[in-house]
């Protein structure tokens, strides 16, 4: 099937083909028809099938045509609410892209930004609005925003949504928005808190399921490893990589500059390693490359660069010294061991800081990460993990012992007895919502932006 079969307007489709998208994908296919006929709909979709293309066409459908409404009305008439900063800016992203052509006013609420700048946008008409639930319930609250002519609300990722506590959120805001208004549920998983918010908001609903992507981490022994702060990382990792069954192993790094730090004190410290990364020249990549294919390098610490397409044979552990913020990242990077049919050992380090992107990473692969203890460097505090109802398993600890990093064959060398296990799942309290916005404010810093999309120079002052 082509893009030109889904009865596109012209600036959308031109706006698609520079993208270089030769056909639609699985779930641009199935939702984009049913979601411009105008049904309501809940999409099963993980992130990575295209999934954001699949609501944002045909939202911006709707607006390449006026506004059904006659009467005055200067708010949103699509509203996408996104569980995070990232992903509300990876919306944006696609707004900007498949909008370029559209001569549409869009733009961004946020916690944390200041609240000037979301004024102004909302005090002028605005056909499409990214928000976050928090900072969106801040101004309905303060009288700041008008749903009367809203057409589509869209939920992305709406599983971690309620996940992040934000369900009341959810509803509040869907209640101010008029009935006649078509919704868009896109989510990962399908539990029964969806199953009732699909319930709760839309309207005879038509399902999209697009098969979860087969991924084979079946061959690899995956574990977590609280860790306090990056000091207590670095004993850990000591630790680890003074473990002579690891003869070669990859070292995810978050930075290019973190990788390059750490290749060098593990040098200093007598160990053969070296840094991977995209700032490298590529002569330097490539002899790397070969250094650790003939075991000159036994730890080679590596950015993302290194995980997608990195062919070494024999890499018995990957250790994530920090979880990757996409969680197909951890799959490409933890299948960098396991190939060709061995096994191999995948340890992630995990601080309080990165319990967000666990979850993401747990729920991609549909397995909860066994959480170990390392004899003598127990973390100070446990890792918060939130009490999922869609994920398979409770997460429990377990104590490290020194053979089970180099379990082979898929056999721990542990025995079962001498793991001290300990639930470690924590209730997230309602508190959580307003602590959620805080913490993306803090680890992002982002700016607020208020976009406009368009191919002709604006008019003075009317969407300034
Ligand atoms: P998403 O699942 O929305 O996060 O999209 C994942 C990636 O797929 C994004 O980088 C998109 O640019 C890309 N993408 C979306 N639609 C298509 C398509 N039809 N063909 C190829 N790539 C696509």
């Amino acid at each position: 099937m082509s893009f030109s079969k889904l009865e596109l307007t012209e600036p959308i489709l031109k706006a698609v083909n520079l993208c270089g998208y030769t056909a639609p994908t699985p779930v641009q296919e199935k939702a984009i028809p049913k979601a411009l006929a105008g049904h309501d709909l809940i999409a099963t979709a993980q992130t990575g099938t295209g999934k954001t293309a699949a609501f944002i066409i045909p939202a911006l459908q709707r607006l390449s045509k006026p506004s059904a409404l006659t009467k005055r009305s200067k708010g949103p008439r699509v509203l996408v609410l996104t569980p995070t900063r990232e992903l509300a800016s990876q919306v944006t992203d696609a707004v900007r892209t498949y909008g370029r052509f559209l001569r549409i006013r869009s733009g961004v609420i946020l916690g944390g930004m200041p609240y000037f700048e979301q004024q102004r946008l909302l005090s002028q008409p605005v056909d499409l609005i990214v928000a976050t639930p928090g900072r969106l319930i801040d101004h309905m609250e303060r009288g700041r925003i008008d749903f009367s002519r809203l057409e589509v609300l869209i939920l992305d990722e709406a599983d971690r949504m309620l996940d992040m506590g934000f369900s009341d959120a959810v509803d509040t805001i869907a209640a101010a928005t008029p009935a006649s208004r078509q919704t868009l549920l896109f989510t990962a998983t399908m539990d029964n808190a969806m199953i009732k918010l699909a319930q709760r908001l839309l309207k005879d609903p038509v399902r999209v399921e697009i098969a979860s992507k087969k991924i084979t981490v079946e061959a690899i022994e995956q574990r977590i490893h609280a860790a306090d702060d990056m000091q207590h990382k670095n004993k850990m990792l000591n630790r680890l990589i003074s473990d002579s069954a690891m003869t070669r192993a990859i070292i995810f790094s978050g930075t290019k500059k973190n990788a390059d730090q750490l290749a060098r004190e593990l040098v200093s410290r007598g160990h053969a390693a070296a840094a991977l990364h995209g700032d490298m020249p590529q002569s330097a990549r490539n002899r790397t490359i070969l250094n650790m294919r003939s075991g000159k390098i036994r730890l080679l610490v590596a950015t993302d660069v290194a995980a997608r397409g990195l062919d070494v044979n024999g890499i018995t552990h990957v250790i994530n010294y920090d979880l990757p913020k996409n969680a197909e990242d951890y799959v490409h990077r933890i299948g960098r061991t396991g190939r060709a049919g061995a096994t191999g050992v995948a340890i992630s380090f995990a601080s309080s800081k990165e319990v967000d992107f666990l979850h993401q990473i747990e729920r991609f692969i549909g397995q909860v990460i066994p959480q170990q203890v390392i004899p003598g460097l127990e973390p100070a505090r446990p890792l918060r993990r939130a009490d999922s109802t869609n994920r398979p398993g409770t997460a429990s600890v377990k104590r490290w012992h020194r053979g089970s990093a180099g379990s082979r064959n898929g056999q721990n060398s542990s025995p079962k007895n001498s793991f001290a296990s300990r639930n470690d799942n924590r209730r997230n309290g309602d508190s959580r919502f307003n602590r959620e916005e805080k913490k993306f404010v803090k680890r992002d810093g982002g700016k607020f932006s208020d976009f406009r999309l368009s191919s002709r120079p604006a008019r003075e002052g009317r969407w300034a």
